[in-house]
C-alpha cells in the first residue's frame, strides 16, 4: 500500500512538473527570451535619439535594460490607430520606451492586464454618461491627453505622446501618468495603491501618499501653489499618477519638497532617477 501511495504521489510530482513545463507561464518565458535575444534595431534606436533625447543620458544599463522591456511590449501589445492615425514604429517604440521606464523595478510584471494601446492624433474628446446626486443622467464632455481603462486599455494623444518624450523635465508625461494607471489597475479598481508585492508595506503606502494627498488639498484651499499639479487632488488614483510623473521627470525637486513621498515612490519603482 505503502508503495502504491508513494507512486500515486510521485506521479502527481511528474504531472505537476510537466504541467509547468507545458503551460502558458513556460511558452511565455520562452518567448519573451527570443524577443529579448533579437538586436534592438538601428531604426528604433534612431526614433530614441529624435524623439526621446532624455534617453541617451541614461546610464548604459538602464538604456539596455529599457530596450530590452519595450522589446517585450511591442512584442505583446497590439496598437490601434484612431481617428485616421496608421500606426507605425515611431509610436510603438517611443510609447514602449517611455512605458518601460516604470517597469525597470521588475514590480509591474509588463502590464499583465494591458490588452491594447490606442493612439489618436491629438487630444480626444470623451462623452460620458453618470448619474448626478439626485439621480438624473448627466452627460459630460471632456477634451482628455490619454486615458487608462481597467478593462486592459489604454488610450493615448499622439501630440501629447511627443510633447512629453520631447521635454524630460517639465514633470508632464501622459505616457508616464497612463501606465501608472494601468500599475494600480492590475489588482482591481484603480485607488492609488498599486501591487506593492508580497511583502509590501500598505499602511505605510497609504499613510504617506494619504497625508501627501491630504497636505495637497489644504494647499489647494489655502490657495497656494506648489510642486505637484493641482489635478492630482482629484482623487487617489489621479494623485499617484501625477506624482508617478514628478518621480520620474523632477526626481530632485520632488525629493527636496517631498523626501517621505519619493522615497516611499523609489521603493515602490526600484530605481532612483535622480541618480540618472
Ligand atoms: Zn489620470
Amino acid at each position: 500500500m505503502n508503495t502504491v501511495a508513494a507512486l500515486a504521489f510521485l506521479g502527481l510530482v511528474l504531472l505537476s512538473v510537466a504541467g509547468w513545463l507545458w503551460g502558458p507561464a513556460w511558452w511565455r518565458a520562452r518567448r519573451r527570451a527570443r524577443v529579448q535575444r533579437q538586436p534592438f534595431p538601428r531604426a528604433w534606436r534612431r526614433i530614441l535619439r529624435r524623439r526621446m533625447p532624455a534617453f541617451a543620458l541614461l546610464p548604459p544599463d538602464i538604456q539596455q535594460r529599457i530596450k530590452k522591456i519595450a522589446q517585450i511590449l511591442i512584442a505583446e501589445k497590439p496598437f490601434i490607430g484612431c481617428a485616421g492615425v496608421r500606426i507605425n514604429d515611431e509610436m510603438r517604440v517611443l510609447v514602449a520606451a517611455q512605458a518601460a521606464l516604470l517597469l525597470l523595478g521588475g514590480r509591474g510584471g509588463y502590464y499583465r492586464n494591458l490588452r491594447q494601446v490606442l493612439i489618436y492624433p491629438g487630444a480626444f474628446v470623451v462623452d460620458r454618461i453618470g448619474s448626478d446626486a439626485a439621480g438624473l443622467a448627466q452627460e459630460s464632455r471632456r477634451v482628455l491627453a490619454g486615458e487608462s481603462w481597467q478593462e486592459g486599455q489604454v488610450i493615448l494623444s499622439w501630440d501629447d505622446v511627443l510633447a512629453g518624450a520631447a521635454d524630460p523635465g517639465d514633470g508632464r508625461n501622459v505616457v508616464i501618468h497612463e501606465f501608472a494607471h494601468q500599475l494600480d489597475q492590475d489588482h482591481g479598481r484603480a485607488n492609488g495603491a498599486p501591487w506593492l508585492g508580497r511583502h509590501g508595506d500598505y499602511g505605510r503606502w497609504s499613510a504617506v501618499l494619504g497625508h501627501e494627498y491630504a497636505q495637497l488639498q489644504q494647499r489647494l484651499a489655502r490657495g497656494e501653489g506648489g510642486l505637484i499639479d493641482p489635478y492630482a487632488a482629484t482623487d487617489a488614483a489621479e494623485f499617484f499618477a501625477v506624482v508617478s510623473e514628478l518621480f520620474f521627470e523632477q526626481p530632485a525637486a520632488l525629493a527636496q519638497a517631498h523626501p517621505e513621498l519619493h522615497a516611499e515612490l523609489a521603493a515602490y519603482y526600484g530605481v532612483d532617477p535622480r541618480l540618472w
